[in-house]
């Protein structure tokens, strides 16, 4: 992390290093922040740095906090506004992931979530792959089931759930794997540690329901428009897990990991190459995200004038 780089914390833009916090803030104790992840992608040919669906994202960051009981202190459009100023601060021509969050910001010990004061921050770090996307990755399911909507909302990005990502994550990485696949508390399959899932069956594109404890992610809502766009089939319905093992084709989508196909879960293959359906719809997102695209082009938004 380059701590060089200017960020916004308590209401300015300043040095990173800069961005501290006291120990006794309730969302280091509590896990009581609620988070973004977006991605800025850097367009040779309009030497531009344009932001996939800036929109969506600060429009879920703000539902986050209104399921946290949280007050945002800026609109989402203002935020919108400090995630362009601090790209052009860092004066960015890479591929960018910023990190928006709103945070319970009071040194407080009662893990109460009313009357409990919030601020915004946001911070950016250059980011190309988070997970491998051209070799196939090696998943497993996990050992650890995805905690609940009735637990901690899932639907948002809420900080303390990634407790349970990070077990997760942990426990695939050391045995191995590459990404762990989450099932529900009944036993569906859910969504990776940081991505969504989709598998595709006989031509047809298969991705858990978002009442399935699952992230409203803004790669999947994309993956479903390009799918209706292409005219591929869809269903979002539980997926049992063995009905993945005998999957045709399997990926993962998130805003690090982009569109990421799967060649092996729990020791089965599921493809030795990238699958057709997964590679028409990983070229597509990659136009997209360059604003390659006629009919997405209002997805990006250009940092620079
Ligand atoms: N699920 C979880 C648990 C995640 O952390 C992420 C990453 N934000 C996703 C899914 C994918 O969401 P998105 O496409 O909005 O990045």
């Amino acid at each position: 992390m380059d701590l060089s780089t200017i960020a916004y914390h308590k209401s300015e833009f300043k040095k990173l290093s800069d961005c501290t916090v006291n120990v006794a803030t309730h969302a280091l104790q509590y896990g009581t922040a609620v988070f973004g992840g977006v991605r800025g992608y850097y367009s040779k040919g309009m030497d531009n740095l344009l932001i996939f669906r800036i929109d969506r994202h600060f429009k879920r960051l703000h539902q986050s906090a209104k399921m946290m009981r949280m007050t945002p202190p800026l609109s989402e459009k203002e935020m919108a506004n400090i995630l362009i100023q601090v790209a052009r601060f860092n004066n960015y021509r890479q591929n960018v992931y910023f990190r928006p969050f709103l945070y319970k910001a009071a040194e407080q010990l009662s893990p109460r979530f009313h009357d409990v004061k919030d601020e915004f921050s946001l911070y950016s770090l250059r980011l190309d792959d988070y997970l491998e996307t051209n070799k196939g990755l090696s998943a497993c399911v996990s050992s650890w089931r995805r905690i609940d909507d009735n637990i901690i909302p899932t639907r948002g990005k809420v900080s303390g759930g990634y407790a349970n990502s990070g077990l997760a994550k942990s426990e695939a990485v050391e045995n191995g794997y590459d990404e762990a696949i989450f099932l529900d508390l009944r036993g569906f399959v859910c969504e990776g540690s940081a991505e969504n899932i989709f598998m595709v069956r006989d031509g047809v594109l298969v991705t858990p329901p978002v009442a399935a404890s699952v992230l409203e992610g803004v790669t999947r809502r994309s993956v479903l428009e390009l799918a209706k766009s292409e005219g591929i089939p869809v269903e979002e319905r539980d997926i049992a897990r063995a009905e993945l093992y005998v999957a045709d084709e399997v990926f993962f989508t998130g805003t690090g990991a982009q569109i990421a196909w799967v060649s092996s879960i729990d020791h089965r293959v599921i493809g030795t190459e990238v699958g057709p359906v997964t590679n028409k719809l990983r070229s597509r997102f990659l136009k997209c995200v360059l604003g390659e695209d006629s009919e997405f082009k209002q997805w990006v938004t250009p940092v620079y004038e």
